[in-house]
């Protein structure tokens, strides 16, 4: 990693072809998958994950937050379906009728602006109506008045009303009652159309927590995102059901080491001063990178498989670790801020439950000026990743998985879970 030593993200996409395979093997036959790739794909980067999945028959399409994320897929030559799921914007309609890029809709305006400007170019806008059935974010409420809407939207020239979608507010949380409720009202919805003679063909629900505890609820598409990256929704999802395989390590090489004395202050503010003669050293990478400055003397990064904790604040672009019991840390040695080094392990969820920042928006904000560096699916098995070893007090990639797990087979062509880590640890 010559050109990467400051930084680099090491992205999986073995790991993301394989979380893709279990979620789907989670759901079963009839549903297609949606890739869900918005904030450049967690972080993780959208068009090579966009691009790994072009050929997979059974996922349908991608979903993003945005016009202009579905534009750069386009402009990167992502052919299969892509689904804005927030507000395009009227302005926006000329280019999403063009790219043939799905929007979500919720009212009746901006289903006849995107018509009107597909008969602009003689072409059809593809609309998937977004009902709010309790999310209380975007959609058109689910009543009888907006079915008499939709029914018409569905009748409107160089317009498909292809698909109708909804999104679940608690489906990662222990009690299902409010989940429940809210694939009712969603199914009312449904029946209030057909009896209106609306069929729509593409119906959907289920977000990662959905498909991993209520796979029942998956209709024609299902949208998974967090569970891509290799990370469950919440702790309280049945983590059993769907094993999962961590896409992303965060690895940096130090970039000085030095003794201090007794009395020695550390970093801005001085909020950690040495309580004896100790080893110190520095890693290149900050806040400015996405690192939490909340992981000021509480984070901890692993150098010679042994966890060596931040000390002081986090500065923009570097920080400082304790390497007083960690025996010849010299400059330029790996620091995996997240990943495996012997038998430890960092994960994103940690790291996030240290600084308070919820471990989607870990990912979504590490920085762009960290690059990420992609191992293709089999290429993660090599010799120097079998030197992996077991995380000490960590979920491994795998062991989240009971035994009617082990019935789901191997995904040809990937590594299995816990592979990449040493079989000797499974
Ligand atoms: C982000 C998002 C998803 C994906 O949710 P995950 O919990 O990451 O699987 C699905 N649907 C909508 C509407 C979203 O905004």
């Amino acid at each position: 990693m010559g050109r990467h030593n400051r930084v680099y993200a090491k992205i999986d996409l073995g790991a993301v072809a394989y979380n893709m395979e279990q979620m789907k093997l989670r759901i079963g036959g009839g549903a297609q998958m949606v890739a869900v790739i918005k904030t450049d794909g967690y972080g993780h980067g959208a068009v090579p994950i966009a691009e790994l999945f072009e050929k997979t028959d059974y996922v349908w399409g991608y979903a993003v937050a945005t016009l202009e994320e579905a534009v750069g897929l386009r402009e990167a030559g992502i052919r299969k379906p892509i689904l804005v799921l927030g507000c395009v914007f009227p302005d926006q309609y000329g280019e999403m009728v063009s790219y043939e890029i799905r929007a979500a809709v919720y009212t009746k305006e901006m289903a006849t602006g995107m018509a009107e400007a597909a008969k602009k170019k003689n072409k059809t806008a593809y609309l998937h109506i977004k009902i709010d059935t309790g999310m209380g974010r975007i959609g058109f409420p689910a009543s009888d008045e907006s079915a008499d809407v939709i029914a018409e939207i569905a009748k409107f020239p160089y317009a498909k009303a292809e698909g109708m979608f909804t999104h679940f507010a608690k489906a990662d949380e222990t009690d299902k009652a409010f989940t429940l409720k809210q694939h009712e009202r969603f199914i009312r919805m449904q029946k209030a159309l057909e009896e209106r003679n609306t069929v729509i063909p593409y119906l959907s629900c289920d977000n990662s927590a959905g498909i991993i505890d209520f796979p029942e609820f998956k209709h024609h598409l299902v949208r998974a995102g967090i569970s891509l990256y290799g990370m469950y929704p919440s702790d309280e999802v049945d983590k059993s059901a769907v094993c999962l395989r961590p896409a992303l390590e965060l690895i940096s090489h130090v970039s000085y080491v030095k003794e201090v004395e007794e009395g020695t202050p550390i970093s801005y503010g001085g909020t950690f001063t040495a309580p004896k003669r100790m080893r110190v050293a520095t890693i290149p990478v900050g806040y400015g990178d996405g690192y939490p400055r909340t992981l000021s003397n509480k984070g901890a990064v692993l150098i010679h498989g042994k966890r060596a904790r931040v000390l002081g604040r986090v500065c923009m672009d570097q920080f400082m670790v304790d390497v007083t019991d960690i025996p010849n840390v010299r400059f330029m040695d790996q620091a995996t801020l997240i990943g495996c080094d012997g038998n430890e392990r960092i994960s994103v969820e940690e790291l996030s439950r240290l600084s308070g920042r919820f471990h989607y928006e870990f990912v979504c904000c590490l920085g762009k000026r960290i690059p990420r560096v992609y191992t293709l699916p089999g290429e993660a098995c090599g010799p120097k990743d079998m030197e992996y070893g077991m995380p000490s007090g960590y979920t491994l990639p795998g062991e989240a998985c009971g035994p009617k797990d082990m019935e789901y087979g191997m995904p040809s062509g990937y590594t299995s879970p816990g592979e990449a880590c040493g079989s000797k640890d499974i």
